[in-house]
C-alpha cells in the first residue's frame, strides 16, 4: 500500500481516536456525545478547534489547558494514538476491505469498553447490546472472510459463549457466594462470539484469564493494591481477543497438532 495511502489511514484513525475520547467520557455521564464541543474538564472553557487537533493539540500546549493551564490526562493522546495505531495495523492486515473495516469498527468498540472499565468498572449496555446484534446482522450478509465469523459461529458465539459464561458465573455464585464474572464481562464476550465467531472464544477466554492472572498479580505486588477491590476484566477480554486476530489460528494449529502425537 503506498505511503500516502497509508499515511491518510494513520490520520483517519487519529481523527476517529478523537470521537472515541469523547464517547470513553461521555457515555458512562449518559450525556450526549455530539453536541455540546470539546471544554476543559477543569475550567469548562471551550477547546479552540486548533488546540483540539488529535494527539498534536495536546503535544503543542504540553499537556495543559490553554485558559487556565490546567492538566490535560494523557489519557486522551494516547488513545487517539492506539486507535490510529490500530487502524493502521488493521488495514495493513486484512486491507481496505469489507473484513478490514468491521474488525477497525470492533476494535474501536473495544478501546472504548475497556477505558470505561478501567475507570468504571463497568461495560455499557449501549454498546455491548447493540455490539452483539449488529456482529450477529454482519454474519448475515455475503460480505465478510475470517476471522469475520459465518453466521452459524456467530450465533453459537454469542449463544453458546454468552450463555456458557453465563451458566459459569452463576454456578461460581452458587457455590463461592461471591460475584466472579460481571454480567457486562458476559455481554461482552457474547459480542465477541457474534462478531469473531465461537472459535474465538476459547483462546479469548484462556488468554484473557492469563493477562488477568498476572497483570493482577503484579498490581498487587507493585502498588499493594487493595485485593477486595474489584479488577476490570473487560480489558483483558478485549485484549485476548485482538491477540487471537493474529495469533489465534496459529495457536490452535499447535494445539491440535500436539493433541494429535499425544494419542
Ligand atoms: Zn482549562
Amino acid at each position: 500500500m503506498p505511503w500516502d495511502l497509508l499515511t491518510l489511514v494513520f490520520i483517519i484513525g487519529l481523527v476517529w481516536g478523537s470521537f472515541l475520547n469523547v464517547c470513553i467520557h461521555r457515555i458512562p455521564l449518559e450525556e450526549n456525545i455530539v453536541f455540546p464541543n470539546s471544554r476543559c474538564p477543569a475550567c469548562k472553557a471551550a477547546i479552540r478547534w486548533h488546540d483540539n487537533i488529535p494527539l498534536f493539540g495536546w503535544l503543542l500546549l504540553g499537556g495543559r489547558c490553554r485558559d487556565c493551564r490546567g492538566r490535560i490526562s494523557p489519557v486522551y493522546p494516547a488513545v487517539e494514538l492506539i486507535a490510529a495505531l490500530l487502524t493502521l495495523t488493521t488495514v495493513l492486515r486484512f486491507g481496505l476491505t469489507p473484513t478490514g473495516i468491521a474488525l477497525v469498527v470492533l476494535g474501536y468498540a473495544l478501546i472504548v469498553l475497556t477505558a470505561i472499565d478501567f475507570e468504571h468498572y463497568i461495560l455499557p449496555d449501549v454498546i455491548t447490546l447493540p455490539g452483539i446484534a449488529i456482529g450477529l446482522l454482519l454474519s448475515f450478509t455475503p460480505w465478510f472472510a475470517p476471522p469475520m465469523a459465518s453466521w452459524q459461529g456467530a450465533l453459537w458465539g454469542a449463544g453458546a459463549g454468552g450463555g456458557g459464561l453465563w451458566l459459569f458465573a452463576w454456578l461460581f455464585r452458587k457455590i463461592s457466594g461471591k460475584d466472579g464474572m460481571g454480567q457486562g464481562d458476559i455481554k461482552l464476550t457474547a459480542m465477541l462470539g457474534a462478531w469473531l465467531g465461537w472459535q474465538a472464544l476459547p483462546f479469548t477466554i484462556f488468554g484473557s484469564a492469563v493477562i488477568g492472572s498476572v497483570v493482577g498479580i503484579g498490581w498487587i505486588l507493585t502498588s499493594g493494591r487493595d485485593r477486595s477491590l474489584p479488577i476490570p476484566f473487560g480489558p483483558y477480554l478485549a485484549l485476548a481477543a485482538w491477540a487471537y486476530l493474529y495469533l489465534g489460528p496459529a495457536v490452535y494449529a499447535w494445539y491440535l497438532g500436539r493433541l494429535a502425537t499425544s494419542f
